[in-house]
């Protein structure tokens, strides 16, 4: 039984940096966000690849116990991403997005799937995000939303919709100004939780992360890396590191959140020494434990010592 249900894209992206270019490689929310959770705990993905796609590629994902059934394979080409990034790495420039399968897509959510405690609508059409919460068996399922300025731009009147349905939105910085026509986080972010959600999480690249719950406010900066390669899918496994905690622990106190925000910038800060998924496919737990830990150090101080 899954305690953590994913739909989003899988996908073949085309990704240029300033260090390196890489071609058809796998990506995709969903398949960023299910690679990084699934150290965690138990994953169930629902999405749509075309007769193109090699699920041998993915087949590893068992090993971690993700349930792959959920994916569907239609007729037509896998769901394209072209990016690049200049020398500020915070930035994605998409070059092309070929919807292919996707335009078809209507997600089934299996049976058993839908009993899910938790849910993450990764980055996808907001119609198809409000299909999904209309499969969900659990009244308590706790239902978390990412989106992108692709559909806040194309389709926002129907994000509107979905944000009403959802406990949390995890966005960057950008797409909260775009959402919430503010400027200033703080603002911005207590404004969408008039739409809906009780928890804002920003992220904000290499300046780390900002979240409101409720009245709680809480700030961590991301894990310094001498050497970023690729920025690709790390908001994905920033959101898959963030859930797999919560669904591990069970609960979405916020003691667990705060957790669980530090536990989502260490896997991110995996994600972007190598492209595609491939560092997170080769990690390990000593290896995140031990970020982890390092990651406290940098952040633990004393109490004010002059009155
Ligand atoms: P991020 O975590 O924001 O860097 O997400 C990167 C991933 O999002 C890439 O692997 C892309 O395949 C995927 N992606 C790009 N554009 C879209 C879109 N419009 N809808 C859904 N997924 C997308």
């Amino acid at each position: 039984m899954i305690k953590l249900l994913v739909v989003g894209t899988v996908a073949y992206d085309s990704i240029e940096t300033p260090f390196g270019k890489a071609d058809n490689v796998l990506g995709g929310s969903a398949l960023h966000f299910t690679n990084a959770a699934s150290f965690f705990t138990d994953v169930g993905l629902v999405a749509t690849v075309g007769k193109d796609f090699k699920l041998s590629d993915i087949a590893f994902l068992k090993d971690r116990n993700v349930d792959l059934s959920g994916i569907k394979v239609d007729e037509g080409k896998t769901f394209r991403w072209e990016g690049k990034y200049g020398y500020d790495l915070n930035t994605a420039i998409t070059l092309k997005t070929e919807l292919n399968v996707i335009e078809n897509f209507k997600p089934h959510v299996p049976d058993d799937f839908a009993e899910a405690d938790f849910v993450f609508l990764a980055n996808i059409d907001p119609v198809l995000q409000s299909h999904v919460i209309d499969q969900i068996k659990k009244p308590t399922a706790i239902v978390v939303l990412d989106t992108m300025n692709f559909w806040i731009e194309n389709r926002f009147n129907e994000l509107m919709d979905v944000m009403r349905r959802v406990d949390m939105i995890v966005v960057n910085e950008a797409e909260l100004r775009e959402i919430s026509k503010e400027h200033s986080l703080v603002k911005g972010a207590r404004k969408i939780m008039t739409y809906g959600p009780t928890s804002v999480v920003v992220k904000r690249g290499e300046y780390g992360v900002m979240m409101m719950s409720g009245e709680e406010l809480f700030l961590c900066p991301a894990y310094p890396l001498e050497d970023v390669f690729d920025p690709t899918g790390a908001g994905d496994t920033f959101a898959g590191g963030f859930m797999g905690y919560i669904a591990n622990m069970g609960d979405a106190s916020i003691a667990t959140l705060k957790q669980a925000i530090i536990t989502g910038s260490v896997m991110a800060s995996f994600n972007v020494e190598d492209f595609s998924i491939n560092r997170i496919k080769g990690l390990n737990y000593p290896e995140i434990k031990g970020r982890y830990g390092a990651f406290r150090n940098c952040l633990q101080f004393g109490d004010i010592a002059f009155d």
